[in-house]
């Protein structure tokens, strides 16, 4: 640790008003930065802030297109109960004035609790809305000796009208990794004559009605959207390289969702055939196949990469070695609580910048980057992940409840996908939940 006179106020800019940037703009202030948000969208939320707009190429691999932001669809519900997705001292909990009071609430309750959360920390004064980060990279500017280097963010406000170039102590990118769509390779995709889409740009299952569609995917956007589209298609079919070659199988409680294995080839008759030998006349192919880390702004002179989907290297899912610690990412890890492990990556960050852990960090910092693919997915050792940062920060490892409340979770949400968000029985762990929370509400 170093003693109070040696703590540093840097000049902080964080890209993005979503849950990360928010929590992390709250904590880079609480250790005394100065702090500027760029956030291009007109309110806080990122990707909470629902949109009927959808992008003009729906498989969103047009580099020159307008990029919607939001991937959320109308009748989305939390895949997390609300006790544990919340931050760790804002809890989600249910209030008066809930727009949905239930524990998997529907999106606009979530948007609702960011809004909250950057009012009651006086965090839209800080933002710059409608404001682009168009380029970032190391300034020429001097550091002064201090061993951190500087830099140049260039932005545009208001549809270009105005540009900003500035210089800055240092860079926290939250900018969200839900945009840049990862696409299935399908044999003969060329000359089908289907629509395709990514469910990136999916909102509502009508536009889908009499059609046949198939869904490509088996995470929880394809297992939702499987189901809220067959009210209106007339047949379903999801194929997945997770299932066995030979699967065919009607799925229990709908009368046209059938599961299939991946789809081997499509023809120019509109066909696709699976690798299980079935064949079906298709009129749309969903991809819900995930994302790809996606940094246009960034210019690092190739010290931070995506690679394989692997951004990198990275200490600690965090700080890139060769460029800590004026740059920093909030939000890589995936298979995660989000909102406490941005909290906790946020406060390890602001104290790393101000100099509190100095001396353990550069030390560590050397050649610790992990490489490849699955490098971010942290599933079970997630807790493992979050009780380090909070041994660094001086916080409490997670609570008991969460733990026990999330782990069983991504099972339940496998074996019941129509009911787990309606019916548990872990009501003693809500009620420890809510025994924490009141040290926080009212
Ligand atoms: P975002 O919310 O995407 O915010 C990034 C912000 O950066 C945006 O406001 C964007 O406009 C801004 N930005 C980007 N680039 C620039 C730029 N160049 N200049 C200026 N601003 C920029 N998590 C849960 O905890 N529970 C759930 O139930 C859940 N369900 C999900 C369902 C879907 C369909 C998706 C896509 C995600 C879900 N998540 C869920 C994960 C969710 O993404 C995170 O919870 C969290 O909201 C991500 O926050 P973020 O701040 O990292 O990114």
């Amino acid at each position: 640790m170093a003693s109070s006179s040696s703590i540093k106020s840097r000049h902080v800019a964080v890209i993005g008003a979503g849950a990360a940037g928010l929590v992390a703009a709250r904590e880079l202030r609480r250790e005394g930065h100065s702090v500027v948000v760029f956030e291009r969208q007109k309110q806080v939320g990122g990707t909470w802030i629902y949109t009927d707009h959808v992008e003009s190429d729906q498989l969103s691999v047009d580099p020159t297109r307008i990029v919607v932001h939001s991937s959320v669809y109308g009748s989305l519900r939390t895949n997390l109960p609300r006790e544990c997705m919340g931050f760790r001292d804002f809890p989600f909990a249910i209030r008066s004035e809930s727009i949905d009071p239930r524990r998997f609430p529907s999106h606009p309750e979530v948007l609702a609790y960011l809004q909250d959360f950057a009012k009651e920390f006086g965090i839209e004064k800080l933002i710059r809305f409608e404001t682009t980060v168009v380029r970032v990279s190391p300034a020429a500017e001097s550091d002064g000796g201090e061993g951190i280097g500087k830099w140049r963010i260039e932005s545009t406000e208001k549809e270009k009208k105005i540009h900003r170039d500035e210089i800055y102590d240092a860079v926290v990118v939250c900018n969200g990794h839900y945009i840049e769509p990862r696409l299935a390779e399908i044999p003969g995709i060329s000359c089908w004559p289907g629509k395709e889409m990514h469910s990136h740009n999916y909102r509502l299952p009508s536009p889908f009605k009499d059609q046949v569609v198939v869904v490509i995917g088996s995470s929880a956007s394809a297992v939702d959207i499987s189901r809220d589209i067959s009210g209106f298609a007339k047949e379903v079919h999801v194929a997945s390289w997770s299932n066995p070659a030979d699967t065919f199988i009607k799925q229990n409680g709908y009368t046209n969702i059938w599961m299939h294995s991946m789809i081997e080839r499509v023809h120019e008759d509109g066909s696709a055939v699976f690798q299980n030998g079935k064949t079906v006349l298709g009129d749309v192919i969903m991809h819900c196949t995930g994302y790809k880390y996606h940094f246009p702004f960034l210019e690092t002179n190739g010290e931070v990469t995506v690679d394989d989907n692997c951004v990198g290297p990275l200490y600690k899912h965090v700080f890139p070695p060769a460029l800590a610690p004026s740059l920093s990412f909030v939000g890589i890890p995936y298979r995660v609580l989000p909102f406490p492990m941005f909290e906790l990556q946020s406060k390890w960050i602001s104290g790393i910048l101000s100099g509190r852990e100095t001396k353990t960090m550069k030390a560590t910092f050397e050649g610790l980057g992990i490489p490849k693919r699955f490098t971010h997915c942290l599933g079970i050792d997630q807790f493992e992940y979050y009780d380090w940062l909070g041994s660094q920060i001086g916080c409490s490892g997670t609570e008991e409840w969460r733990k026990e409340m999330s782990l069983p979770i991504f099972l339940r949400k496998m074996k019941h996908p129509e009911s787990y968000r309606d019916e548990w029985e872990d009501h003693h762990l809500v009620d420890q939940a809510y025994q924490d929370f009141s040290l926080y509400i009212s």
